[in-house]
């Protein structure tokens, strides 16, 4: 006999619930206050100037300029800000199109919005990312650009992406901000395309609360990014050998780096490697048990399996009700376990479906495109299909050995104590 599901007023897997959903914020301590104190004692708060700076943001550009194997790399204040600065580095804005895949978080969309383009969506596959193949359905020659979105520490498939980017003469931003330490094919994700995109909030693989970073090999594109996130200005042209003077400059934002996010994310940096290790592990260790139970469950495929971070388990279930039963029953066995983004594609949030912005005349959906952008429910199907089933439980670098046991136990548990195989066609 089955045991009974905790939802059934059984017995949980867990009384202890798993850490919370973090991974960084998770591993703060001595290093970041340590860091942290020495910007406070320096007064230098600022990253261009000051008694006694400290250099931390410049440091931390070296950093992770050196581990994705690029020579530019640019702390900004989000993810959000990256992207943004990423798409005006590119000359992208009023009057161009950005393919942006069905499934990723609200930003990268609203990037483009606010970067006076407009995003169309590309369908995913079973690796929850872009999928190369729908590229030629919506593109037209009002494409400028394609963002690759890597979904929780899974890389996307940059041969098809690039090759396809190659054909049509656009560009290809990475965002990464669910990803950093994710590889394809061994070279660093963001480091692919002609600009890559990370993210220091809070959620993300290491944290400053907030925090973001623009990469490329492109000393062009590193300019304008400069510039953009600088209200014009490129003040250590010196330390990049660049001339270039007021003929290149032009209006931009303010979306410089403080050093004492600087500081903390030298520290957290340092630990990105140890913190990856460790979500691979539990996350292999749960995923090969459940396996040997249960060799039918379908989980979360990926381009390159060696490149993954390990921070979620992701799974397919066989159709949207079971996926929402088998989510609440995983959590009352003490195991935390979610559907993503609402079980829908970005473009259903109601905000993008229906065009709406903080501009006059739906400024920039205004544009009299020659391909009108229309968005509807039904667009991309298999985004619509697979985000109904998909659930996943996140993986994080305080899980012990026990606790993947655990996130094993519960799954195998309610997949069997729902009976999930016998909606399951063969
Ligand atoms: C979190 C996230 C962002 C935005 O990053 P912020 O630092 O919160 O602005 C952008 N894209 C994706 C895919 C994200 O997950």
């Amino acid at each position: 006999m089955n045991p009974k599901l905790a939802i059934h007023g059984g017995t949980a897997v867990r009384s202890i619930p798993l850490p919370p959903l973090l991974r960084g914020a998770l591993v703060i301590g001595g290093e970041e206050k340590e860091e942290v104190d020495r910007v406070i004692d320096s007064k230098a708060l600022f990253r261009y100037y000051g008694n006694d700076v400290q250099h931390c943001v410049e440091r931390l550009e070296h950093q992770i300029a050196q581990e994705a194997n690029v020579p530019y790399a640019l702390g900004v204040t989000s993810g959000t800000a990256a992207l943004i600065v990423a798409l005006k580095a590119l000359g992208i804005g009023y009057g161009d199109k950005v393919i942006v895949p069905a499934n990723t978080f609200t930003a990268t969309a609203g990037a483009v919005i606010c970067a006076n383009a407009v995003p169309v969506y590309a369908d995913i596959d079973e690796s929850m990312n872009l999928d190369p193949h729908d590229l030629e359905r919506v593109y037209d020659n009002e494409v400028k650009a394609i963002i690759a979105v890597p979904i929780n520490g899974t890389p996307c498939d940059m041969d098809g992406i690039m090759a396809f980017a190659r054909e049509k003469g656009i560009y290809v931003i990475e965002d990464v901000a669910q990803s950093l330490g994710t590889t394809y094919k061994g070279r660093f994700a963001g480091s692919i395309g002609h600009i890559g995109t990370f993210s220091f909030q809070m959620q993300k693989t290491i944290t400053a609360g907030e925090g973001g970073a623009i990469i490329t090999h492109d000393a062009g594109l590193f300019e304008r990014a400069v510039r953009y996130h600088d209200q014009g200005s490129f003040r250590e042209k010196m330390r990049y050998g660049f001339e270039t003077g007021e003929q290149q400059a032009f209006a931009g934002q303010n979306y410089r780096m403080s050093e004492l996010t600087g500081a903390v994310l030298l520290a957290q940096w340092k630990k990105l490697d140890p913190i990856i290790s460790v979500m691979r592990h539990r996350q292999q260790a749960a995923r090969r048990a459940i396996e040997a139970r249960l060799p039918q469950v379908r989980f979360r495929k990926s381009p390159d399996p060696a490149g993954d971070t390990g921070s979620v388990l992701g799974l397919f279930l066989p159709d949207a009700e079971t996926a929402v039963r088998f989510a609440q029953a995983v959590e009352a066995e003490g195991v935390t376990c979610f559907r993503m983004y609402g079980g829908r594609p970005i473009y259903m949030t109601p905000f993008l479906l229906h065009q709406r912005t903080a501009e006059k005349n739906n400024f920039p959906f205004d544009f009299p495109f020659r391909h009108p952008v229309a968005y509807k429910p039904g667009m991309c199907p298999v985004a619509e299909d697979l985000l109904s089933r998909y659930v996943h439980i996140p993986i994080s670098p305080t899980l012990t050995e026990r606790d993947a046991e655990d996130i094993a136990e519960a799954v195998v548990k309610v997949y069997e104590g729902l009976g999930v195989d016998q909606w399951t066609k063969a």
